[in-house]
C-alpha cells in the first residue's frame, strides 16, 4: 500500500490571501507609553542624510507605520505613537542616529491573535 505525499505547501485559502496589511495592523491594541521608546538623535545628521541619500530618507521609506516625516526640508518628525515595533528603523539608518527601546512594560504593541 502506498501513499501520495504532496512536496507543495498548501496555497492560502481565498480569504486568507485577501487580508491586507491594514486590516492586520487593526488587530493589533495599542497602550500608548507617554514616555517616547524612539528618539532622533541628532537633526543635522538627518539633514546630512537628506543631502547624501535624498529625500525621502532611508527611515521614511523602511517604516511600514508612517513614524517618520521630514517636515520643511529640515526636521525628521517622529511620531512615536504610530510605531508598531519592527525595529527596522534602527538597522536601516545608516547614521545609527535613531535610540529605540522597546515601551516600558505594559505599554506598546500587543496582537490578539499572535
Ligand atoms: S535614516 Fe537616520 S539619519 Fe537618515 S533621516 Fe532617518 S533617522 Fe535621520
Ligand atoms: S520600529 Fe518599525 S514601525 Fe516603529 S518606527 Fe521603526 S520602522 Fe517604524
Amino acid at each position: 500500500m502506498s501513499s501520495t505525499v504532496s512536496a507543495q505547501p498548501a496555497a492560502p485559502s481565498q480569504k486568507e490571501a485577501k487580508v491586507s496589511v491594514e486590516e492586520k495592523l487593526y488587530l493589533a491594541k495599542y497602550k500608548l507609553d507617554e514616555r517616547p521608546h524612539l528618539l532622533v538623535l541628532d537633526q543635522d545628521v538627518c539633514q546630512k542624510c537628506a543631502v547624501i541619500s535624498g529625500s525621502p530618507q532611508p527611515c521614511m521609506i523602511l517604516c511600514p507605520a508612517d513614524v517618520y516625516k521630514w517636515e520643511d526640508g529640515k526636521r525628521n518628525i517622529v511620531s512615536y505613537d504610530n510605531c508598531v515595533e519592527c525595529g527596522a528603523c534602527r538597522i536601516i539608518c545608516p547614521y545609527t542616529n535613531i535610540e529605540w527601546k522597546f515601551p516600558r512594560w505594559g505599554r506598546g504593541l500587543s496582537h490578539r491573535y499572535g
